[in-house]
């Protein structure tokens, strides 16, 4: 069992004596209590502790003897002891409590106490307590910390109440008093509801009046209009312990104080009896027009007179003062003499008036100094606001004053210009300064210019170079001068207007505006060319569609049957000839396929096949072909050809049966022709060759003859003798080379890679005797290799040289050069010489054979070689000719294929 719990048992004396027993051996004590509230029982524990018996002890009485307290060390009320709460009916479980033992010693202890019910009754209470102490130290430590904080808090909600009422204080004090400044201070009012105090130096007056009347011996004292007494000294104790302490006779004082002080004016003062009976001087201090209080003096007698006694008991009667320290009272107010009275008064009102005026003037002041200072933050809000609409704007103000030369800037003229004031010297040369160098000619030129000419004003748009940026704006400016009296202009007023905006806006609506125009011009030369072109179109249209007719006229002229065909076989276009030679009108045909016109496959199917390839390959094709007819056979020439537009071709059949037939003719004809000369170089070879022998017959006996016979037949016989010989060398000659011409072809070899070079060195040793018989001089040049017959090219060389020799200048050695360059494909070799020369009418006849331009008796020859030289040239695919000038010299040109 333990306390705490509401348990249904038995009370002492009924309880078992095992439960008797163990309550006994419990090292803590514990109580058992009747329903009546006085201790049953106590085990022995709890009787140690008291240090005596407890039964029968009321709970008052267990208090008491055991010093119970709440741990904080407050008295517990005997109801709070938890076995009276539990006599009440409620379990108590654990209160702190200390507890004092019979020798002294304190324990703290946790009581627990429980009502013990039976039937729903409490028949008594079980109170254990169990010792603490050690757990008591640590709690009351704790309990000690939380009283101390609960303490301190406590201290500080104290001081925090007392600060918030200091707070509140000065709050209404600080209010108060600025009221009262803003009273004394606000211009607009006229000190209508200023009292008396507001205006005086309290401390400082009271010291005064206390001078005053230690001085002069005349009491003094300062009161305002409620009669309240701001300054005094020399107070009465008829005063202050008799007429101002009882009501009635102190309404009388306040009564003579303001009614009858009232009307006096400023500067003057009265003398008047109060309602007490008493005398008092006073003089009205004026706050301005208005009247604020009095000085007084008073409560006095004259030293000439004897106060009526009786009135005064009568008085003590009336309000009940005690007579006899009243008329003592009286018989200690001071007795001055009339003289004294006045001097006093004459200071008072010089203090009076002193108070009036000084205190007005000092409002006065003070409201002056206010109104500056507000007229001065007024200006100064002005000055900021000017400022800031400047700053807005973008429009600053300056002035000149001429005289000093001084230039004063607003701040935006500052900003505008990229200055501090600092760094600016403010002057007219220092602005100069800062105006862009290519303007600044024209800002001194209007300013100048503005001075000497006397104008009022004058305006300038210019731009400022801004420091240190280098930034450029624009400003206008509009000044203004002033002048003195005289006339003449002492200062210039002048405004700054920041335009760049809506300069840099203009510059570029005017850089648009030529952008425009540029554009517009553009435009026109474009419409311009636009109609240009289409004059040509126009002339061109005229052009295309003569050349449409043309083409036309030409397509139906031709001798040719054209037709378009797409590779699908289908006629695209054609000429009236095919239409004709099928029998249909073009409409018919053309859009068509040549299987829905119905033409036959044996003769289409090899053009589409055609058609197909050259579409596919972009290559022309060329047939031929032949068809029988009634007339004989009828030939077809046919060209198809890809037009660049892709798959189509044209086609283009020409009948060629007469142009054929002319070509077989030509063809039999050069047949014939080439037999006939095969047959008639066979005749000139064999002519020649067969001649000879004869010939040589003839020469050699005729020789014989001539050698024989000689001066034996007669002179004529010896000349014809001699005609015969001639005769018939030059007969043979001339079949010599007659062979030779026709060895040209008979002996033809074939061509082949041939160094010239080799072949003129050969040629130049086999004449080498004409050469130095001539005292002539060959040169040779580099010489290629070319394609030919070498034999026949040294024919052509020996000829060519022979000739150069043979036509020399009687007076000038010959010089013959040979060369060859590149032409091409062709080699063009030169021989040069500086001989007689040929006339240009003889250069074609020359390479005729036989032709010769002199008589055997000028030059010997047969008039063969050129001819020769010509037959070889062309042989080998070249040609030759002559380049000369009479009397200088000639120079033969042939060229040979290269390799
Ligand atoms: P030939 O020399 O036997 O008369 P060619 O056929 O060689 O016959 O020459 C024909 C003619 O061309 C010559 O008679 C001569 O008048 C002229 N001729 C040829 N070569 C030269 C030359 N190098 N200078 C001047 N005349 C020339």
């Amino acid at each position: 069992m333990h306390a705490g719990d509401v348990v249904e048992t038995a009370i002492a004396g009924e309880c078992s004596p095992d439960l008797h027993l163990v309550i006994a051996a419990l090292p803590y004590p514990v109580f058992l209590y009747a329903p009546d509230g006085v201790v049953a029982a106590a085990n022995p524990a709890a009787e140690r502790m008291a240090g005596t018996s407890l039964a029968g002890f009321t709970v008052g009485r267990v208090i008491d003897t055991l010093a119970i307290r709440h741990p904080d060390g407050t008295p517990l009320a005997p109801d709070e002891l938890p076995a009276a709460r539990a006599l009440a009916g409620q379990a108590v479980l654990a209160c702190p409590l200390t507890v004092r033992s019979a020798d002294g010693n304190v324990f703290a202890v946790r009581a627990s106490s429980s009502p013990l019910v039976r039937g729903g009754v409490v028949v008594g209470v079980l109170s254990t307590w169990p010792d603490i102490t050690d757990l008591a130290g640590a709690l009351d430590d704790e309990q000690r910390r939380r009283g101390e904080a609960e303490a301190h808090a406590r201290r500080q909600e104290a001081i925090a109440k007392t600060l918030a009422q200091q707070k509140e204080a000065l709050r209404d004090s600080e209010q108060r008093v600025r009221r009262t400044l803003e009273r004394l201070l606000s211009p607009g009012e006229e000190f209508a509801d200023l009292e008396l105090s507001d205006i005086l130096d309290l401390p400082v007056l009271q010291e005064l009046v206390e001078e005053f009347h230690r001085l002069s011996g005349v009491p003094a004292s300062i009161i305002d209009l409620h009669g309240k007494i701001l300054a005094g000294a020399g107070w009465q104790a008829c005063c202050t312990q008799f007429h101002r302490v009882h009501p009635e006779t102190c309404r009388n004082c306040v009564e003579s104080d303001l009614e009858l002080s009232a009307g006096i004016a400023p500067g003057e003062s009265r003398l008047y009896r109060c309602r007490n009976h008493m005398w008092d001087i006073a003089t009205p201090i004026m706050l301005g027009e208005r009247h604020v209080g009095n000085v007084f003096s008073g409560q006095f007698f004259f030293e000439d007179e004897e106060p009526d006694l009786d009135l005064f008991r009568a008085q003590a009667r009336r309000y009940g003062f005690d007579e006899a320290a009243y008329i003592a009272a009286l018989r200690a107010v001071p007795r001055l003499k009339r003289e004294t009275v006045e001097a006093g008064m004459a200071f008072l009102r010089r203090l009076a008036g002193l108070i009036s005026s000084q205190g007005y003037s000092n409002l006065r002041l003070a409201r002056a100094l206010v109104e500056r200072d507000a007229l001065a933050a007024s200006l100064e809000r002005n000055r900021a606001l000017l400022a800031r609409a400047q700053e807005i704007a973008h429009l600053g103000s300056w002035e000149l004053d001429l005289a000093t030369n001084s230039l004063s800037w607003s701040d935006e003229v500052y900003r505008v210009f990229g200055l501090s004031p600092q760094e600016f010297r403010a002057t007219y040369e220092a602005f100069l300064d800062a105006v862009h160098p290519e303007d600044r000619n024209a800002v001194d030129d209007a300013y100048a210019g503005s001075l000497r000419e006397g104008r009022d004003a004058y305006e300038i748009e210019h731009r400022v170079l801004r420091r240190p940026t280098g930034e450029v704006r624009w400003v206008h400016e509009r000044c203004e001068h002033q002048r003195d009296e005289a006339g003449r202009i002492v200062r210039s007023i002048g405004m700054v207007h920041d335009i760049t905006t809506r300069k840099l806006a203009e510059m570029e609506l005017h850089r648009k505006n030529e952008d425009l125009g540029a554009q517009n011009e553009e435009l026109q030369a474009q419409e311009e060319e636009l109609r240009v072109q289409a004059e040509d179109l126009g002339r061109l249209n005229a052009d295309l569609s003569f050349q449409r007719d043309l083409l036309d006229t030409i397509f139906e002229t031709l001798p040719h049957e054209i037709s378009v065909w797409e590779q699908s076989g289908r006629y695209v276009w054609l000429n009236r000839r095919v239409a004709r030679e099928l029998d249909r009108s073009r409409d018919e045909l053309i859009g068509k396929t040549w299987q829905e016109i119905g033409l036959d496959p044996d003769a289409m199917e090899p053009l589409m096949a055609e058609v197909g390839r050259v579409c596919a390959t972009g290559e022309p094709s060329a047939s031929e072909t032949v068809q029988p007819s009634p007339d004989g056979a009828r030939w077809q020439r046919r060209t198809v050809n890809r037009l660049p537009a892709g798959d189509c071709v044209v086609a283009v059949s020409t009948d060629i049966t007469e142009w054929k037939g002319a070509e077989l003719a030509l063809r039999d004809y050069a047949e014939r022709l080439r037999a006939s000369n095969e047959e008639l170089q066979r005749f000139a070879y064999v002519a020649s060759h067969d001649l000879q022998e004869p010939l040589r017959s003839i020469v050699s006996f005729s020789q014989l003859l001539d050698r024989r016979y000689r001066g034996r037949l007669g002179a004529d016989a010896d000349d014809y003798l001699g005609y015969i010989v001639e005769g018939g060398r030059r007969m043979q000659a001339l079949i010599l080379d007659l062979l030779q011409v026709s060895r040209i072809e008979t002996d033809a070899k074939p061509l082949a890679p041939t160094e010239t070079g080799a072949i003129l060195a050969g040629v130049v040793r086999t004449l080498e005797t004409s050469i130095s018989e001539a005292d002539g001089r060959v040169v040779v040049d580099p010489l290629p290799t070319v394609l030919a017959d070498p034999s026949q090219l040294e024919l052509v060389f020996t000829n060519l040289i022979g000739n150069a020799l043979k036509y020399r200048r009687p007076d000038i050695p010959p010089v013959i050069r040979i060369s060859a360059e590149r032409e091409g494909t062709l080699w063009r070799f030169a021989v040069e010489d500086n001989g007689i020369g040929i006339d240009p009418e003889y250069f074609e006849r020359i390479f005729v054979m036989f032709q010769r331009l002199h008589t055997r008796e000028q030059y010997d020859g047969t008039g063969i070689g050129l001819a020769i030289v010509k037959k070889i040239v062309e042989r080998h695919g070249g040609q030759v000719w002559v380049e000369s000038s009479p009397g200088t010299g000639s120079t033969f040109l042939f060229t040979l294929p290269a390799l």
